[in-house]
């Protein structure tokens, strides 16, 4: 997904992509010429389907499919009116680099409050600033303990796209970590819901050019790093660093 120049308030055009299902449903409705149904579901097995239905089309979609990019979108509206398989493919693609394995059984009950911090609070500013309050997600701390053994790594924060989950690391719970740096942190996870992982040359690129351009827009994204480096310092003293995914 190629960036685009952010807008006059601060916002990119991108994130004015995350539209709501029933907008969904009359653009394809439009797109089509039919009248459409769209039925949001949790079925990873089949996360997209179409069916024509007496008078119109049945559109079903997984739910992570409500921050598919645009072109995703246009792509399934193409569809529906020409059956064209290079329509539907880039439907396919989005719905493969989604669906994870770690994404199978049920989410774990996900605690927002922290001691220090109410990550729901946070997340919903970051939604607000960055993405026009349009992207759904659920939110909350990780587990303790989340360090890989032998890497001696933590996360500071990870996303399951599929099911729309974002986690951060409970060791940023904590009144020594700028809310801005945790805002930043949220924002980095958030974006890994409207640009997809992408596939180049064989190899899965968590973090294409795409995303990592988005990233750099961040306000202060280099003061972000810095303090990122220096709790990644701070950690180092215990023998533990940390990492974005
Ligand atoms: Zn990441």
């Amino acid at each position: 997904m190629p960036g685009r120049a952010p807008g006059s308030d601060g916002q990119t055009d991108l994130f004015s992509e995350v539209r709501s299902p029933l907008a969904r449903r009359r653009e394809l409705s439009v797109a089509c010429g039919k009248n459409v149904s769209l039925r949001i579901t949790r079925n990873r097995r089949t996360m997209a389907s179409v069916a024509e239905e007496c008078g119109g089309v049945k559109v079903s979609v997984h739910r992570a499919f409500l921050n598919a990019p645009e072109r995703v979108w246009n792509a399934l509206g193409a569809w529906i009116r020409s059956r064209r398989p290079e329509d539907w493919a880039p439907v396919r693609q989005y719905a493969l680099s989604i669906r994870s394995d770690a994404s199978r059984g049920a989410v774990p009950a996900l605690r927002a409050a922290g001691t220090a911090r109410d990550l729901r609070l946070l997340a919903d500013e970051v939604n607000r600033e960055h993405f026009r309050g349009r992207l759904r997600y659920r939110v909350g701390w990780g587990r303790n303990g989340q360090s890989t053994g032998r890497r001696r790594s933590i996360r500071f924060g990870s996303c399951d796209t599929e099911r729309s989950v974002i986690r951060i690391h409970p060791a940023l719970d904590s009144e020594s970590v700028p809310v801005e740096f945790l805002k930043y942190i949220l924002y980095h996870e958030m974006l890994h819901l409207v640009v997809p992982p992408e596939v180049q040359s064989g190899r899965c690129l968590r973090h294409p050019p795409a995303f990592r351009a988005l990233e750099r827009r961040y306000p202060g994204y280099d003061r972000m790093a810095k303090i990122g480096k220096d709790l990644l310092c701070r950690r180092a003293a215990v023998g533990v660093s940390p990492v974005i995914s």
